[in-house]
């Protein structure tokens, strides 16, 4: 095979919080450029079948993925997992227990948006939630645009739906060492998604990688939609330092949200080893 460089391997579909379906989301995709893809839905894997014919249809590779979101030191983040086998029953297992308590949660946060004068975001939100188990924050975001009471989803998290806001409530999700083992042992590869985006000291930081590594893991990504020019450079740095591989992915949502789209993004660094590269017998 040639030389991947356009590799995309983090975006979200109707099938959980992202606006295309994976089929518009294949043909944007491979028009922007892009030679591998993975469709990440977080906590679901049901869009993987169809993202992987859309790939071939398109002319691209493919990789399965997921992203999955876990509770570490109190804190949410969250880890791709990229080339499983789609069909392993653990891991379908345990994505279909990550999901579940999102519905008991979305009632929770509409009971606190109703407190502060925000009625009906449950029923709202819902009317943008493509697979009922999996309504999320994103959805509720969407809600309060289309309302007016803010003017775009980053207004909406930045007023309504992060720690110590109005709406969020507190989730406890899958934990770091199942969620690395379930798609380690489904053949799959586990990557730290965009790191930069939490609010760890550097000690909890340090820790997250010792844990997430002495679990399985594999992987970082160094450049997403979510990281700045400077931090492309500082998590390059970690994976030759830790010895991880590096991914890229824009964490596409939506044209109308997203700020970054598909196979856009910087290439990675020539001295990094992409993950891709130790996933070549997984790719379709
Ligand atoms: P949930 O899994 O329900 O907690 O929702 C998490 C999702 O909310 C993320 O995957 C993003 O798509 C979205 N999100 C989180 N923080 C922000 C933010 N500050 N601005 C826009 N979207 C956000
Ligand atoms: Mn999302
Ligand atoms: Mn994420
Ligand atoms: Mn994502």
């Amino acid at each position: 095979m040639t030389k991947i460089f356009n590799a995309d391997l983090h975006c979200h579909s109707v099938v959980s919080d992202g606006t295309l379906t994976p089929e518009l989301l294949a043909q944007r995709a491979a028009v922007n450029g892009v030679e591998l893809w993975a469709l990440t839905d977080h906590d679901e894997i049901g869009g993987q079948h169809r993202a992987a014919a859309a790939a071939k249809a398109n002319g691209m590779r493919y990789l399965t993925g997921t992203e999955i979101s876990v509770t570490f030191a109190g804190e949410t983040v969250h880890i791709v997992g990229l080339g499983f086998d789609p069909d392993d029953a653990q891991l379908c297992q345990g994505l279909h227990d990550t999901r579940h308590g999102r519905g008991p949660r979305a009632m929770e946060m509409s009971d606190q948006l109703a407190k502060v004068g925000i009625h009906g975001a449950y029923e709202g939100a819902l009317k943008y939630v493509g697979n009922p188990e999996l309504i999320s924050r994103t959805h509720f975001a969407r809600f309060l645009v289309e309302t007016g009471i803010c003017k775009d989803t980053a207004e909406v998290f930045r007023k309504y739906l992060t720690d110590g806001k109005p709406g969020f409530v507190p989730h406890r999700w899958a934990a770091l060492g199942d969620a690395v083992r379930w798609i380690t042992q489904a053949g799959g590869a586990a990557v730290v998604a965009h790191p930069g985006r939490y609010k760890f000291t550097a000690n909890e930081e340090y820790a997250l990688f010792t844990e997430f590594k002495a679990h399985g893991g594999v992987g970082v990504e160094v450049v997403t939609g979510s990281h700045s020019p400077a931090e492309f450079v500082e998590y390059a740095s970690l994976a030759k330092e830790l010895g991880l591989v590096a991914s890229r992915g824009s964490d596409f949502h939506s044209p109308d949200e997203s700020h970054t789209d598909l196979g856009k993004l910087p290439f990675l660094s020539d001295e990094l080893t992409p993950v891709w590269e130790t996933l070549a017998n997984r790719i379709q």
